[in-house]
């Protein structure tokens, strides 16, 4: 952890003291933000210094366990921040028993997730930060990065927008950047497919760059379609994988063959929705913890639009609301 309390009960923010006056810490007595018990200083030479509780008791600030990665991109993104806007590090918020990494213009919790957790709490705290009107931004760590699949965390840390569709960030504390992926789509071997956008650590204003997935205009995914994917589907079927012989059970209770359609079976679709499905069992939304928006007409409208635009690009959900609006006469 980066703050804690000295005797006047001041907060004491290692990232705004000169080397000198962190030296002198050494000597005070110095408590946690959190449970008020004994804190000391750790200034190693290999890790930055921080505070450490001097016994190990449960509390919200779990910090024996916080790695360099993490202490690292806190201070990053701490001073990047303070150009523009106010913020404060590990802020310790009573009404929630949550302790935001950073925390901007009193509204805006930012998370940088390095270590696995479960999906439960991060829903829990996702939820806790939304009911009680902070908005939350979280930013995944090296062990999190989206890469080529999904797994049932990394769905939880997706969000959406309208102008960029699915979207996650990511953050690397090697080479010092921000990014965000977006207009995130699976095919039907769960292959996840989408654009990236680098952000250098200090270049432009942090939360501008943060709004960009409300911001963003113009963008468009081209997949190039698979020539086996046959093939992958029959040795799913062969291997008797439980997914898909639950989908050949759908098409053959409906009179259908699921080999049947080479265009269906190609399509790259938002994630989390099954297009090989919705037509015998309807639209099913799963849960995305962080989005607030309904997705159901998003899906809805890229169907609608898939049937009549085969070799299209990948557009955001604005595009085809809008088609759909009949705002726009061509796309
Ligand atoms: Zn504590």
């Amino acid at each position: 952890m980066l703050v804690a309390l000295d005797q006047g009960g001041q907060v004491i923010n290692l990232l705004c003291l000169k080397t000198s006056q962190i030296a002198e810490l050494k000597t005070q007595h110095l408590v946690c933000p959190a449970c008020r018990q004994r804190v000391y200083l750790k200034h190693g030479q290999v890790r930055m210094p921080h505070f450490a509780h001097v016994r190990l008791l449960s509390c919200a600030y779990n910090s024996e366990n916080e790695s360099f990665q993490h202490l690292s991109l806190k201070k990053d993104l701490f001073y990047w921040f303070a150009k523009t806007a106010q913020v404060s590090v590990e802020q310790f918020l009573p009404e929630l028993q949550q302790i935001p990494d950073l925390l901007v213009n009193d509204k805006l919790a930012v998370e940088v997730q390095c270590s696995m957790l479960s999906v439960a709490k991060l829903q829990e705290r996702t939820k806790g930060y939304l009911s009680k009107d902070y908005q939350v931004i979280w930013l995944t760590g090296k062990k999190l990065w989206l890469g080529h699949r999904l797994t049932v965390l990394k769905q939880q840390f997706l969000n959406f927008s309208l102008h960029v569709g699915f979207y996650y960030w990511e953050i690397d504390d090697q080479k010092k950047e921000l990014r965000l992926n977006y207009l995130i789509h699976e095919d039907i071997t769960g292959s996840l497919h989408y654009l990236v956008q680098h952000f250098a650590f200090g270049s432009g204003e942090l939360l501008t760059i943060l709004r960009q997935p409300f911001l963003k205009t113009g963008s468009e995914l081209r997949v190039q379609p698979k020539h086996d994917i046959a093939n992958y589907i029959r040795r799913q079927l062969h291997y008797k994988h439980p997914k898909w012989l639950k989908i050949q059970e759908l098409y053959y209770h409906h009179g259908q063959h699921i080999l049947a359609d080479k265009q269906d079976m190609n399509q790259v679709c938002p994630v989390g929705l099954n297009y090989l499905t919705y037509q015998f069992e309807g639209i099913k939304v799963p849960e995305f913890c962080q989005v607030t928006k309904p997705i159901k007409s998003y899906y809805q409208q890229f169907i609608d639009y898939q049937h009549t635009h085969r070799d299209a690009p990948l557009y955001s959900p604005l595009v085809y609301a809008t088609f759909f609006d009949g705002n726009l006469k061509r796309i």
